[in-house]
């Protein structure tokens, strides 16, 4: 089997030379294991945080070690009651060709009708449930308040505004292109800008000229400052993401000031920590994802586990509309 392992860390960007593809045997599995064939990887932008070695809420990947993270393929050998040849699988084990997985750390999955496998490693995944639980448990959505979504059009933020969209809110979005700009507003958004055309801080205010009363942040540095100075009294921030700063070491401008001035809520938080929300967030979001009241999209790079290193560089530069996904 093929995989891709840290070849070295970058600076700033992340480049080809830093990611190796290499083969390795794929060993005979021990009860409580399944190999699974991957079918679908995910790039994510913690990833990049994953490069450095700093300690984080996820350790950092080692040099000359095999890369992880989520993944769907197909069970081709089980020794595992319960699990068969042909099952799907969603797991940790991504960035390789065939993965030796531990039953506790595999979730068996049937894809309703119309809806692809490849979901459950985004909308129905972890990125769906990203969205569900930091709007509603970590901004406290309320009846009335006004939504802004920066990173509107990636896998989290696609999500979260149309969450706040089906729950009746005002919602605002940013985005990166004028195509990505155009699919929010066929979304339902009630205003949305690229973040190229000027100031934040003013194409906010044109959006949103009543201000906001919630803030989820996916972009963080300029987005983040722009939607403290938009903020209403006792508003919201879910502090998601701030993907403008992961190829950077400069700070981030911080508003701290006005935030006490208007005593905002803003609360960090890891997905990792909300597992128990899951099943209220398939049970919700499922079925508007089946019926299509949710769309997605998805920006599926073919090639298998060798095109992973551009995809998750690319991912970074914004090539993506909805979730950045890899076939094999
Ligand atoms: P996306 O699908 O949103 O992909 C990343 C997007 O970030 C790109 O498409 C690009 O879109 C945008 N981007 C890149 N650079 C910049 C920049 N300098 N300024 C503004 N936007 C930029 O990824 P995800 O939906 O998977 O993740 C979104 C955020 O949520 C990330 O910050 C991620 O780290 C965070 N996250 C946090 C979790 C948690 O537990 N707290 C869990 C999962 C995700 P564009 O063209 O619009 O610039």
């Amino acid at each position: 089997s093929r995989e891709i392992r840290l070849a070295s860390r970058p600076e700033g960007e992340p480049e080809p030379s830093n990611f190796e593809l290499a083969e390795t045997d794929v060993r005979a599995p021990q009860r409580g294991e399944l190999v699974v064939r991957n079918r679908y990887m995910s790039v994510d932008p913690y990833m990049r945080g994953r490069m450095k070695d700093v300690k984080s809420y996820t350790p950092p990947w080692q040099i000359g070690q095999q890369l992880d993270g989520a993944a769907i393929g197909e069970v081709i050998a089980s020794k595992v009651d319960g699990f068969a040849e042909g099952d799907l699988v969603v797991h940790g084990l991504g960035w390789r060709e065939v993965a030796v997985v531990k039953a506790q750390y595999a979730q068996k999955v049937t894809p309703p009708a119309g809806v692809p496998e490849s979901a459950f490693i985004g909308v129905l995944g972890m990125p769906g449930l990203t969205a569900y639980v930091g709007l509603l448990d970590i901004a406290e959505l309320r009846d009335g308040d006004i939504v802004f979504v920066s990173g509107a059009a990636g896998a989290v933020g696609s999500l979260a505004g149309q969450i706040a969209k089906l729950k009746g809110h005002t919602v605002i979005g940013s985005a990166g292109s004028p195509e990505k700009v155009e699919w929010l507003n066929e979304l339902g958004f009630d205003a949305a800008f690229d973040y190229h055309d000027g100031e934040v801080r003013t194409l906010l205010r044109e959006a949103a000229p009543d201000g906001i009363d919630v803030y989820f942040d996916n972009v963080g540095g300029d987005h983040f400052a722009a939607a403290i100075h938009a903020m209403k009294q006792n508003g919201r921030a879910a502090l998601c993401g701030a993907i403008s700063s992961y190829n950077t070491d400069e700070p981030a401008p911080f508003q701290l000031m006005q935030a006490i001035g208007k005593r905002l809520k803003l609360q960090g938080f890891i997905i990792s920590d909300h597992g128990d929300r899951r099943q209220a967030f398939i049970d919700e979001v499922g079925p508007w994802v089946a019926d299509g009241r949710v769309q997605f999209r998805e920006t599926i790079v073919d090639g298998g586990v060798e095109a992973a290193p551009q995809a998750f560089i690319d991912l970074l530069r914004g090539a993506n509309t909805g979730k950045m996904l890899v076939r094999f």
